[in-house]
């Protein structure tokens, strides 16, 4: 049985979903009012693979929930700067998100609902009215709060206490009129200029959700109000992992996550990568280095979940190399010749199978997993030099390779990037045209120009009498 560290009782814990087979997951996603950085990637590619250990080492059924937050305060300000419309804004950081999910090899969810759809607001009036209900709530200057001395239970999950507690760096402290600093808001009253929602049946008065009450309306709605596993970066523990037990707890009545699952910060010169620091690097920012994002999910994987991952650019070019190293060696054992199998190369196999698997139940630890894999490429390229390894053996080491990849996703993103060139064949078709026009009207400079962009693109043109073709560097 998986072995998983939970936040709640700050140690880790054996881990089997609640029900059945299935287990029940919902991990906190991007905040859409920029495209995200690989400091977010971190935590999705994490939870990518812990999905992934769960469906395909153990043999679980996953039901993922990862949500969109496209209205809070943020995401509100960039609509009105870019004098755009909330959801066409929202809409292009989905549309970028999903590009650079696929590019890093995550796996779809089952649902990534946005907070702004009609069933998830309705969800969140029907959580607020349920709060209200249990007394959990009051109302003061069009805003509804949580009160927080209603709920003993408080501070559980980030261990506050709660005379010591201090708002944290996401609490509301803005105008709105709280009767204790500690309370949070569940619906921000409409002010001008901001979209607005309305459910007066449920004593709802137009306004707009707080980012907290979204996740757990949603969670509710599309997991049930008990889930296996509630996921997100460190950051998120307090003050927003906390309101949300408060908020689903308090309304249910339930237990809302039994794991809590939280990824330490991607960090660059000992600071948080994020966007309020302007130390951030986007997928596109990467590639434009001439990086591959299957190089970046190797370097992300490389450390432990729960341990800080200095980000530089030196050790993506070591990943880079080591992956390299990994697909030379997949390569290399089309050429194996020898006859027959040999019982050390399967044994060594098992071994480094077992030391994977043990690996990923430790607490996801994928350093050690990765470290086992290397192991054995380092072994196995020995053994194939000393010519003690027959073509018999191949599909054992490829089988055991296959199942690696199934829940590290690594290779399989290689050979697809491999598999497409490195720039779209249109845009290609387009330059080479633009190439002939410029030598058309002799502007010989313009027309190197292009070709030397697109070797550095990783794009090679050869003329010849029948016209211009080209072919990956
Ligand atoms: P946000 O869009 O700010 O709500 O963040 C989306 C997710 O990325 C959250 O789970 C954050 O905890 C996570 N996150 C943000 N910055 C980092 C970082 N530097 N390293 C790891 N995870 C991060
Ligand atoms: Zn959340």
């Amino acid at each position: 049985m998986m072995r998983l560290y939970n936040t709640l009782t700050r140690s880790e814990e054996p881990f089997a979903p609640a029900t059945h087979n299935a287990v029940r997951m919902y991990t906190c996603g991007l905040t859409v009012y920029a495209r995200g950085h690989i400091g977010n990637f971190r935590t999705f590619v994490c939870t990518d693979v812990l999905r992934r250990t769960l469906k395909y080492l153990l043999g679980y059924d996953v039901k993922q929930v990862m949500n969109f937050t496209d209205v809070d305060d943020r995401t509100i300000a960039g609509a009105e700067k870019a004098g755009m419309d909330l959801r066409a804004y929202t809409d292009q950081y989905i549309a970028m998100f999903r590009e650079d999910a696929q590019a890093l090899g995550l796996e779809p969810v089952e649902e990534m609902p946005r907070a702004t759809d009609e069933p998830n607001l309705a969800a969140m009036a029907k959580m607020i009215s349920m709060l209200d209900r249990n007394g959990h709530t009051y109302r003061s200057d069009d805003s509804i709060y949580f009160k927080i001395s209603t709920l003993p239970s408080y501070g559980r999950l980030a261990r506050l206490d709660h005379e010591g507690m201090k708002p944290g760096a996401r609490v509301d402290t803005d105008s709105y009129a709280k009767e204790d600093a500690r309370d949070f808001v569940l619906w921000k009253g409409h002010r001008d200029g901001e979209p607005f929602w309305e459910y007066p049946a449920l004593g709802i008065t137009a306004g707009r959700p707080g980012w907290h009450l979204e996740c757990s309306a949603m969670a509710q709605r599309l997991l049930g109000d008990t889930i296996d596993i509630h996921a997100g970066g460190v950051d998120l523990i307090f003050p927003h992992h906390e309101n949300e037990i408060a908020q689903s707890e308090g309304a249910t009545g339930k237990p809302f996550s039994r794991f809590w699952v939280h990824v330490e910060y991607l960090i660059v010169d000992e600071q948080k990568m994020s966007k309020s620091l302007g130390n951030t690097y986007t997928i596109p920012d990467v590639m434009a280095k001439g990086f591959r994002p299957s190089a970046v999910r190797l370097l992300l994987l490389s450390a432990h979940y729960r341990k800080q991952l200095n980000f530089t650019w030196d050790s993506l070019a070591a990943h880079e190399e080591s992956l390299r190293r990994l697909t030379d060696f997949l390569a290399r054992l089309d050429t194996v010749a020898g006859d027959g199998s040999h019982d050390a190369v399967q044994s060594r196999v098992d071994d480094a199978r077992r030391a994977f698997a043990a690996a990923m139940q430790d607490d996801l630890n994928t350093a050690a997993a990765l470290g086992a894999i290397f192991e054995l490429v380092r072994a196995l390229n020995s053994s194939i030099d000393a010519g003690d390894v027959g073509a018999g053996d191949v599909p054992v080491i490829r089988q055991a390779f296959d199942e690696f990849d199934r829940v590290l996703g690594v290779i399989s993103l290689r050979r697809a990037e491999d598999a497409r060139p490195p720039v779209p064949v249109d845009e290609i078709e387009r330059l080479i045209e633009d190439r002939q026009a410029a030598r058309r009207r002799r502007d010989f400079a313009a027309a190197d120009r292009i070709r030397q962009e697109l070797a550095a693109r990783g794009v090679l043109l050869e003329d010849s009498a029948g016209g211009t073709r080209w072919k990956r560097k």
